[in-house]
């Protein structure tokens, strides 16, 4: 198979690691393409299958995973399963691109312990908790259960930052999109035209 470079940008939800990887995605120069991942949850009013997840029921995530059909997947919170797809990183790595993730981090971990070689790993840190929790609230996507659930995830995920090949703060955020661009284009070898 032909490979390119693996991107994997982890963080807790609410650290602002999509807009992260929607503003890499915009630069034509560093040849990225999004991980599709597919997910069991609903999707948000906003969201499209085959272009934010794929949405599949909990039955048909259970029999790709019993097909080994996943190179990494994760039950990410109760009956809300998560995974990368084999078929989408050979997808993308055929049409000559380098594949970025927006994964959580136990999944973030698992592809950078596959190809140890080929992936940048990065963790975007939220500034604190309580920023956090504001970030979410604002967001208005969840229900207050479900922020407090994801709130109290953040602090377990908070704990595997030093396993990553570099944090980024997310204070300011055009300072982490600026960290972020410099860390992709170096890693991919990319020239600014
Ligand atoms: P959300 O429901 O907010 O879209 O995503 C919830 C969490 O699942 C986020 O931390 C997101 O990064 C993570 N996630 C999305 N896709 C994948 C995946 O393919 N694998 C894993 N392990 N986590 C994922």
């Amino acid at each position: 198979m032909k490979t390119g470079k693996l991107i994997v940008f982890s963080a807790p939800s609410g650290s602002g690691k999509t807009t992260i990887v929607r503003h890499l995605l915009s630069q034509p120069e560093l040849k990225l393409d999004f991980s599709i991942s597919a997910a069991s949850r609903e999707p948000r009013p906003e969201e499209v299958d085959g272009k934010d997840y794929y949405f599949l029921s909990l039955e048909d995530f259970k029999s790709k995973i019993k097909n080994d059909e996943f190179l990494e997947w994760e039950e990410v919170y109760r009956d809300n399963f998560y995974g990368t797809l084999k078929s989408e990183v050979k997808r993308i790595w055929e049409s000559g691109k380098n594949v970025i993730f927006d994964i959580d981090v136990v999944g973030g971990l698992d592809i950078k312990h596959i190809y140890p070689e080929e992936t940048l790993a990065v963790f975007v840190k939220p500034p604190s908790i309580e920023e956090l929790k504001i970030r979410l609230k604002k967001r208005k996507t969840e229900s207050e259960d479900k922020i407090n659930m994801r709130v109290a995830k953040a602090s377990i995920e908070l704990a595997t930052a030093p396993q990553f090949d570099f944090i980024i703060e997310n204070k300011h955020l055009q300072t982490a999109l600026n960290e972020a661009y410099e860390l992709v284009s170096k890693y991919v070898g990319a020239d600014k035209k």
